[in-house]
């Protein structure tokens, strides 16, 4: 048998099949390619393994051009968020409405004045792009906006504590995601932790026998992501405060997501507002900008004037700022608050909150028939009611009434771990990946969030599901 020779990476450069790639990718990335599967290729060729179709030019332009297609796809991608969890913290918390997407292009694309005051001509204070509205919405004096609530958290206890003692519950040393624990908060921040009470319950008292010459602050967090029953005991924020007041200390709440408006009103959960609080006494309330507020990601600190003076003096305010493009996005979302009665159309965190049942159930009745079809006959769909969440910390053990697509493979127990496991692996492998939970050997989509159906029916036919 004749021995096969790999063609020339010159040929291969100037081959008619690689022209249109040396155009798209440029020459660099096409010659490193080239090499690349060349040198994988020879040992085939010199063991007489691959045939003179695998190795002509056409053959090797196409799988270069899939190469260089595949690195060149974004990390950054969209996917189908159907866990059920609506501010899913791991798939980017709230979506963003038109307004807030067109201020944020806006600020990408042109100079803007977001440190310049445009009425004196002299230099300004990027927070008080938003001071008015949040005054408005919130009732505060002031306001100062950092990166995330952890930060607002960090750089308030540091500003108003550093040195001295922060006086908090015991059972509000909690622990939310991603390694932020409010002791190590504390600590980082240079509070010494004075804990009172216990787990479920902690007195006014508890609290009163803690002050003494030492001590900086008061400091309450929203237990955000667990939930103490029973007998349980609290001090209000309003007696709080007056305890805080009295001995001349300010009095923190962090309040972690922090509802501008009270969403009873919506038929949704009741969170703390972040105006309630002001009202109850407390002197700075933190909250983020990408929770129940709908917005980006963001942590306001917002309260008493002298207060978040003293924080905006502190240099880490320069380490934790925000950019551009969030407070164009952040003024755009807190714009919408000032009509409420339009609220749930135009924000589409609050749309997808509040969307029926019922209408989530036509939708899945809609799609079960395309999953089934492209299932085939080892798995039974269905759909069902379903119990999804607020996510993000709030209301952690309230459910959203929501319905979803159930997949059920119908094979011996012994292999539905592995069908399923396959399952997911498909459908996350789809161009948009989707993202359902798998609960009680089934898996589920929760369709409270499928606002896009074209785009889920038209990649459904690519599904590939290994046995
Ligand atoms: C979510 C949360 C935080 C952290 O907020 P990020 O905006 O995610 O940084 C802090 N405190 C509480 C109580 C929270 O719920």
């Amino acid at each position: 048998m004749m021995s096969l020779r790999l063609p020339s990476i010159d040929g291969l450069l100037r081959h008619p099949a690689c022209v249109p790639l040396l155009e798209r990718h440029g020459r660099e990335s096409l010659l490193a390619s080239l090499r690349q599967l060349l040198d994988e290729l020879r040992p085939g060729v010199l063991d007489g393994q691959l045939s003179a179709v695998e190795i002509s030019p056409e053959v090797l332009a196409g799988r270069v051009g899939e190469r260089l297609a595949q690195q060149q796809r974004s990390n950054v991608r969209r996917v189908f968020n159907l866990t059920g969890t609506v501010l899913h913290t791991n798939l980017g918390r709230a979506l963003l409405p038109d307004e807030a997407i067109d201020a944020v292009q806006m600020a990408a694309r042109y100079p803007l004045n977001l440190e310049f005051d445009l009425a004196s001509g002299k230099r300004g204070d990027r927070d008080d792009l938003i001071e008015g509205l949040i005054r408005e919405l919130t009732g505060a004096e002031a306001v100062t906006v950092v990166n995330n609530n952890a930060a607002a958290v960090l750089l308030t206890l540091n500003s108003l504590g550093a040195r001295k003692e922060g006086i908090i519950s015991r059972g509000e040393l909690i622990e939310i995601g991603g390694a932020f624990r409010i002791p190590d908060i504390m600590a980082r921040a240079g509070v010494r932790l004075h804990e009172v009470g216990t787990t479920n319950r902690t007195h006014a008292k508890d609290y009163e026998a803690a002050i003494n010459p030492r001590s900086g602050l008061i400091m309450r967090v929203h237990a955000s992501n667990y939930s103490i029953e029973g007998f349980t005991a609290r001090v209000p924020t309003s007696e709080l405060a007056e305890l805080a007041h009295r001995h001349g200390l300010p009095l923190l709440e962090d309040l972690g997501s922090g509802s501008l408006l009270d969403l009873t009103r919506w038929g949704l959960p009741a969170e703390p507002t972040v105006r309630q609080a002001l009202l109850d006494g407390a002197d700075i309330v933190t909250f983020s900008g990408d929770k129940l507020l709908g917005g980006p990601q963001a942590g306001l600190i917002v309260g008493r004037k002298e207060l978040i003076a003293k924080i905006k003096k502190n240099p880490l305010k320069r380490a934790l700022r925000v950019d551009k493009l969030t407070l164009a996005a952040l003024e755009a979302v807190l714009g919408l608050y000032r009509d409420p009665d339009r609220l749930a159309e135009r924000l589409p965190s609050l749309r997808l909150l509040t969307r029926p049942q019922a209408d989530i159930f036509a939708q899945a009745s809609r799609l079960q028939p395309a999953l089934a079809d492209v299932l085939g006959e080892t798995w039974t769909v269905s759909a069902v009611h379903a119990l999804g969440m607020i996510g993000s910390g709030s209301q952690p053990v309230a459910r959203l009434p929501s319905a979803a697509l159930c997949m059920r493979p119908q094979v011996s127990k012994r292999l539905r771990g592995r069908y399923l496991l396959n399952l997911e692996v498909a459908l996350r492998g789809l161009p948009i990946p989707v993202l359902g939970r798998i609960d009680d050997d089934a898996l589920w989509l929760d369709l409270r969030q499928l606002d896009d159906e074209p785009a889920w029916l038209a990649q459904l036919p690519h599904l590939q599901v290994d046995r």
